[in-house]
C-alpha cells in the first residue's frame, strides 16, 4: 500500500514536551511553504504518475492554522500532482484553539474525511501544564464542530504521565473522552523528546518525572476503560470502534511505502528511507531553485525490513507472522530469536498462536523490554 503524508511545520505557541520538528506560524511563512510544496509534489508527478495513494494524512504541527485559502491550495496540489483513490483514508490534523467550524468544514469540503483531534486532556489543570493554549470546554466545543462540519471519523489523542497528574484527572478524562464517542483514541505517555523544554528542564534536574507504577497504572486503566466503552486495542497506544483503525498509521506498521512532503518529512520508497531537511527556509530556499530537499538517504538492507517488521508487527493486535520472518531472515536468525521467546513466554510478556507471536497485556505495557529481550 501506498500513503502520502503532508507534514505542514506550523504551530501558533511551541508546546514544552513537543520534539516534532515545527516553527511559529506567520502568514507569508505559510504562503513560501505552500509555494515550496507545490514544486516538490510536481517533482514527484511523472515518478509516481502510475501510482494510487490509499491514504493521505496532513499531519504537523497543526495544518488547521493555515487560512482557508492556504488549505485550498493544498488540496488542489495533491489532487494535481497524484492518483488519490476513491475511497481513500484522508485525514488532516487540528488542534481545539485552531478548530473552527468553518476551517473545518471547508477541510470536510474538499475531500479530507478523517480529522485526528489533538485534545491532550479534559483537565485544565493539565492542559496549563502541558502548555497548551485550549480548555477542556473548548476541547469539547472542537470536537461538536468537527460532528457539525460533517465529520463521522474522528480521533482524539490523550496524553498520561504528564507533570503533576492524577490518577483521578486521567481517569475524568477517560470518562470525558468516551461520553463523547470519538471513533478512534490514540494514548501518548508522556516522552522527554530530545529538544524539548521538559527535556532541557529534566537534564537540568528540574522536572520531576512521574513515578512509573502511576504511568503504568493509568495505561491499565485506560485500557480497561476503553475495553468496556467498545473500543478494541489495534496497536499498543491505539484504540478504535469496529472498523475505523487508521489505515495509514496501519500501513507504518505494516512497512508499507509512503511519500512524504514538506520540512522535516520521511518517505519510504522503493526499498529507500530519505528524509527532507527539517528547516522550513532552507526547504523553501532549495525547491525555489528547483534542488531537491532531500538531505539523508539510505537503502534498507533485507535484514533490517526483516527486523523492523519484528519489531512493528509486535506492536499491532495482528503480531508477527513467525514462518514469515524464518523465510526472510533465515534458519540462524530464526533459531536465534527461538531461543529468547521461551522466557518471554513464561514471563507472561508473548503468546504464540497458530504460528503469530502477539503480546500479551502485561507485554504491551512492557513493550520496550520485551523488544531489547528478543534476541534479533
Ligand atoms: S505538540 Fe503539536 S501543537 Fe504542540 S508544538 Fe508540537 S506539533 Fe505543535
Amino acid at each position: 500500500m501506498l500513503s502520502l503524508y503532508i507534514h505542514t511545520p506550523f504551530c501558533v505557541r511551541k508546546c514544552p514536551y513537543c520534539g516534532f520538528y515545527s516553527t511559529l506560524y506567520s502568514e507569508q511563512r505559510a504562503e513560501d511553504y505552500v509555494a515550496a510544496l507545490r514544486n516538490e509534489a510536481l517533482g514527484y508527478r511523472s515518478d509516481f504518475s502510475r501510482r494510487l495513494f490509499s491514504t493521505v494524512y496532513i499531519g504537523g504541527g497543526t495544518p488547521t492554522v493555515l487560512s482557508n485559502e492556504q488549505s485550498a491550495r493544498v488540496m488542489r496540489l495533491i489532487k494535481d500532482c497524484f492518483n488519490v483513490t476513491e475511497d481513500a483514508e484522508f485525514t488532516v490534523e487540528a488542534n481545539p484553539h485552531s478548530a473552527a467550524q468553518e476551517g473545518l468544514s471547508q477541510w470536510q469540503r474538499l475531500g479530507v474525511n478523517r480529522l485526528s483531534l489533538g485534545i491532550q486532556s479534559f483537565s485544565d489543570r493539565v492542559l496549563q501544564k502541558l502548555g497548551r493554549l485550549h480548555t477542556a470546554d473548548q476541547a469539547v466545543d472542537a470536537f461538536r464542530s468537527a460532528r457539525s462540519a460533517g465529520f463521522t471519523n474522528i480521533g482524539i489523542d490523550l496524553i498520561y504521565g504528564a507533570p503533576g497528574q492524577t490518577m483521578a484527572q486521567w481517569g475524568e478524562s477517560l470518562a470525558a473522552a468516551t461520553r463523547l464517542t470519538p471513533e478512534h483514541i490514540s494514548l501518548y505517555s508522556l516522552s522527554l523528546d530530545e529538544g524539548s523544554a521538559f527535556k532541557r528542564k529534566a537534564d537540568s534536574g528540574t522536572y520531576a518525572l512521574p513515578d512509573d507504577e502511576l504511568v503504568i497504572g493509568m495505561y491499565e486503566h485506560a485500557v480497561s476503560t476503553l475495553f468496556d466503552a467498545g473500543y478494541a486495542r489495534y496497536e499498543i497506544s491505539n484504540f478504535a470502534l469496529p472498523g475505523f483503525e487508521c489505515r495509514h498509521n496501519m500501513n507504518y506498521w505494516e512497512r508499507g511505502e509512503y511519500l512524504g512532503l514538506g520540512p522535516g518529512a520521511s518517505s519510504y520508497v522503493a526499498g529507500k528511507r530519505f528524509d527532507n531537511i527539517p528547516d522550513h527556509e532552507e526547504y523553501a530556499r532549495r525547491l525555489a531553485r528547483g534542488q531537491s530537499a532531500i538531505v539523508d538517504c539510505e537503502e534498507v538492507t533485507a535484514e533490517q525490513a526483516a527486523r523492523e517488521r519484528l519489531l512493528l508487527g509486535l506492536r499491532t493486535s495482528r503480531g508477527v507472522d513467525l514462518r514469515r520472518f524464518h523465510d526472510e531472515q533465515g534458519n540462524n536468525s530464526f533459531r536465534r530469536l527461538q531461543a529468547s521467546l521461551p522466557a518471554l513466554s513464561d514471563a507472561g510478556l508473548i503468546r504464540i498462536i497458530d504460528g503469530r507471536m502477539r503480546l500479551t497485556d502485561r507485554g504491551a505495557l512492557l513493550c520496550n523490554e520485551v523488544l531489547t529481550r528478543l534476541a534479533v
